[in-house]
């Protein structure tokens, strides 16, 4: 069986390669702002799965959510939010945008690998 596909839609490197140590056992695709995240599900009809951070540059990751959500080939694909601790606002928009679910950060292994089973 393949291994499930998630995108991990970051700008920090560091998170590009935290998420590559513990989801080993996902094929992950790698995108640092909303445009170039747009572009890797046009390009890779496959994705299970999205992690998403709020603040990046070009496109922010609550833009990045609504599109997703608008388009009907994209929409029911679940959205996990990465988000910085006080940035609850954020997270709020985050769901009524259509996230499925929301990992604060500093966030623990567990409770990140627990997330993506559940979805
Ligand atoms: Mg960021």
């Amino acid at each position: 069986m393949q291994p499930r596909k998630i995108l991990v839609v970051d700008d920090s490197k560091l998170i590009h390669k935290m998420f590559e140590v513990l989801l080993r056992q996902y094929a992950l695709v790698h995108a640092h702002d909303g445009l170039e995240a747009l572009q890797c599900l046009g390009s890779d009809a496959d994705i299970d799965l999205i992690l998403l951070d709020i603040n990046m540059p070009r496109m922010s990751g609550l833009e990045f959510l609504s599109q997703v959500k608008a388009n009907e080939a994209l929409k029911d694909i679940p959205v996990v939010i990465i988000s910085t601790e006080g940035k609850e606002e954020d997270t709020i928009r985050g769901l009524e945008a259509g996230a499925s679910a929301y990992i604060k950060k500093p966030f623990g292994n567990q409770e990140l690998l627990e997330v993506i089973q559940r979805l």
